[in-house]
């Protein structure tokens, strides 16, 4: 039997309170995360395809929830981003990540760390500045942080996004462009942004292992524009081997270690440097 259009409608009603209430809940809980400190940050190596060595890491943000465990990002993110909360966690995020950079730096460990930012985050009148007062307040070296960004913020997901992309290198942060591939198939922006650096998304290891003629592409587009290449998402020797044959030195992924908590990652880089 069908349903009435009524009754779906009364269903329609209820499904949006149901998410709106949803939504709330969630939102109450990151504004409580946020005051009592539940975030965490781990740590990913980007590693050289030739040597094995980490060459530098990636920090990515974990919600350490007093009933639901350890929360991934992706859980998350979305709704700390509609709320506009993720300017606040955000703000945490790249100080923690700038104040480690200057500890490894201390420790003699001069490793570059990458951090990502939100096209809402970038959008914050304030964002700007606040990266600028930075290496002040931390000690960091902006030439060791790279912004990972995504494709979208380039073409128009938020405004003066040249502007403040600009102002960011002039601080001296690597501007580095994340997922690359997954957004949009036209490359005549490209050029005008101060890019240093290009993430081949994962997705694109499937092409690897056929043949790897689109990623080729991508090598040789990114040394047109002078900017270094991670491929992400990396997970069998196959697929390093092949990186490496094809002049792709940084790599990401399972194969070498999953993002780790700082204690862990600190460990490989003391075991490293011993070697
Ligand atoms: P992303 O920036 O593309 O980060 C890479 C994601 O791929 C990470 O997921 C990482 O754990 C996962 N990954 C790494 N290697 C492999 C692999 O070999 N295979 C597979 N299948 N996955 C791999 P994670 O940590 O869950 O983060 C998801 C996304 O959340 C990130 O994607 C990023 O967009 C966002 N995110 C994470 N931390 C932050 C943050 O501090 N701020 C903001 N705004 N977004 C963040
Ligand atoms: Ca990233
Ligand atoms: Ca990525
Ligand atoms: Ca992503």
């Amino acid at each position: 039997a069908k349903t009435d259009p009524k009754e779906k409608c009364v269903q329609f009603q209820q499904h949006m309170r149901l998410l709106r209430d949803q939504h709330l809940a969630i939102k109450k809980d990151l504004e409580r995360a946020i005051r009592e400190h539940e975030f965490t940050l781990h740590f990913q190596p980007i590693a050289c395809t030739q040597t094995d060595r980490v060459i530098s890491a990636e920090a990515l943000i974990r919600w350490q929830h007093p009933e639901r465990g350890l929360v991934a990002p992706d859980d998350f993110i979305p709704v700390a981003e509609e709320t506009g909360l993720i300017n606040e966690i955000g703000e945490w995020v790249n100080r923690q990540v700038c104040s480690m950079q200057a500890r490894l730096a201390e420790m003699s460990l001069p490793l570059p760390l990458a951090l990502n930012v939100s096209p809402r985050q970038l959008s914050d009148p304030d964002f700007v500045s606040k990266m600028k007062a930075l290496p002040m307040e931390t000690g960091c070296d902006p030439s060791m942080l790279s912004i990972e960004i995504t494709e979208g913020v380039l073409l128009g997901d938020i405004p003066n996004a040249l502007e403040t992309l600009s102002s960011l290198k002039e601080a001296g942060y690597r501007i580095v462009i994340d997922d690359f591939g997954t957004g949009y198939s036209n490359l005549a922006y490209l050029h005008n942004y101060p890019i240093d650096g290009i993430k081949i998304d994962r997705v694109f290891m499937e092409d690897v292992e056929a043949g790897g003629a689109i990623v080729k592409l991508v090598l040789s587009l990114a040394s047109a524009l002078g900017a270094d290449v991670v491929a992400e998402g990396v997970e069998t020797i196959e697929q390093r081997r092949w990186l490496s044959e094809n002049g792709c030195h940084r790599f990401q992924g399972y194969l070498y270690s999953k993002p780790v908590p700082e204690d862990r990652f600190l460990s490989m880089l003391h075991t490293q440097s011993r070697i």
